[in-house]
């Protein structure tokens, strides 16, 4: 169907723009790789497509809608919120926005919180602070950030500069200068890095890494890496920066990924479930590093009343409903039930990581089957779920899920690999 009927017959445009690429794709662009079905409507940890089909979620907007959909503490929140005030500027004093900031730091390392609004935005915010800690507390002219290879950071130039992969930084030349990377969990690496960096006159101001590798394939920070970079950090003044976006707020089973390696960072960075949905993101700092004055950072939305009163909600949540317990025997079920497929599969599974309800399924590399044809068998049988890259199946429900929904998942992709093992 062409454009032009679309906009003349009202009625056949709401269905063919849902789906067909003259419709939908002719008015978006096409940044994504879609799976064929239109969702319109949630409840709990269960979507629902135009067609009226409905679908358990295992993906909950990329381990992002920590309450599930439309959870009653939010749909409160975000009532009540909008119809008190939902945006003014950080011109003003916005008391949510200080008792959110009070959450985060009671809850953690962190002393001080700065928002805005998405992933790539909070290292943005951590990147800058960095750079001018190096200046003026270093005093480090020419000061480097060292990632990891197969990090994700973002979308921003930085931070595609930031993430480790050659794919997203792709036809985006020139990148921004001052990053290096390293493999990540290979302590002489970076060892071998601070030294040559040094040498070369681009000295290390930081170290931004994920606590688990979400994008890169669910893959755990080591502990012992961990503590031997947090020693490094001390030793040389470098500040360590965790991107905790995907594995921080509770996913992990502990609020922040960073709990579950024995280490606290200087700066750690926050968005996806943060606002269970609602777009939020926060960069979160002890006040030793924090060398932000008026001026040196700002965003319009950031901090707003409305993301403020939902994200507090869902923090108070999260605390009220102890939902770090049902993270951790929630993720110990899903863990134990794809370790026993993993026992009964051992041609098509690699293996089975991960923490919490951040869970990955690697593939075995020898053979054709991806994790996007795992994906779509189990969008066939009614369960969302997601590939970390092309050999790594992703498990990140909504935080609230129940006993029996990770039973349904698990027979959706048992399914899935009966029918690949019969191929
Ligand atoms: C998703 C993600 C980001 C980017 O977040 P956006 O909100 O999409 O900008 C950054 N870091 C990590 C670890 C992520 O998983």
């Amino acid at each position: 169907m062409s454009p032009e009927t679309l906009l003349k017959e009202p009625s056949v445009q709401a269905e063919a723009s849902l789906f067909s690429s003259e419709g939908f794709d002719s008015y978006v662009m096409t940044t994504y790789g879609r799976f064929a079905i239109a969702l319109e409507r949630g409840l709990g940890c269960r979507v629902w497509d135009t067609e009226g089909r409905e679908y358990l979620d295992f993906v909950a907007g990329i381990a992002t809608c920590t309450l599930g959909h439309a959870h009653p503490a939010m749909v409160a929140a975000v009532t009540q919120q909008i119809q008190t005030l939902h945006h003014v500027s950080n011109l003003y004093y916005i008391p949510v926005q200080g008792e959110l900031a009070k959450w985060l730091v009671d809850h953690s390392c962190a002393d001080r919180a700065f928002f805005c609004n998405s992933g790539a935005e909070a290292n943005e915010a951590a990147i800058k602070l960095a750079r001018k800690y190096a200046h003026e507390q270093l005093n480090i002219s020419n000061p480097t950030i060292i990632t990891a290879v197969a990090s994700f950071h973002g979308r921003t130039l930085a931070t595609i500069t930031a993430t480790g992969q050659p794919k997203y930084q792709k036809g985006f030349s020139p990148l921004v200068p001052g990053f290096h990377y390293v493999p990540y969990n290979d302590i002489s690496a970076i060892e071998l890095a601070i030294e040559q960096l040094d040498k070369d006159e681009r000295q290390v101001a930081a170290i931004m890494l994920e606590a688990l590798q979400g994008e890169g394939g669910v893959r755990p920070g080591d502990i012992a890496y961990f503590q031997r970079i947090r020693e490094i950090c001390d030793e040389k003044g470098i500040l360590l920066i965790l991107d905790e976006v995907q594995v921080g707020m509770g996913r992990s089973g502990k609020y922040w990924g960073y709990e579950n390696l024995g280490i606290e960072p200087d700066i750690f960075t926050s968005a996806k479930g943060l606002g269970g949905g609602i777009p939020i993101g926060a960069m979160l700092c002890k006040s030793h590093c924090d060398v932000f004055e008026p001026g040196s950072h700002a965003s319009t939305f950031g901090g707003n009343p409305f993301a403020c009163a939902v994200a507090l909600c869902v923090c108070q949540t999260l605390e009220r409903e102890n939902l770090l317990e049902n993270v951790q025997q929630r993720g110990a079920q899903l863990k134990a039930g794809l370790n026993q497929l993993a026992a009964a599969y051992p041609n098509l599974i690699a293996e089975v990581r991960g923490w919490g309800l951040i869970v990955g399924l690697e593939l075995q590399a020898d053979i054709a089957l991806t994790s996007a044809d795992i994906v779509k068998s189990a969008i066939a049988a009614g369960v969302l779920l997601v590939p970390a890259g092309p050999k790594v199946l992703r498990f990140v429900p909504p935080l609230i899920v129940s006993a029996a929904e990770v039973d349904r998942a698990l027979l959706a992709v048992e399914e899935a690999l009966r029918s690949q093992a019969v191929h």
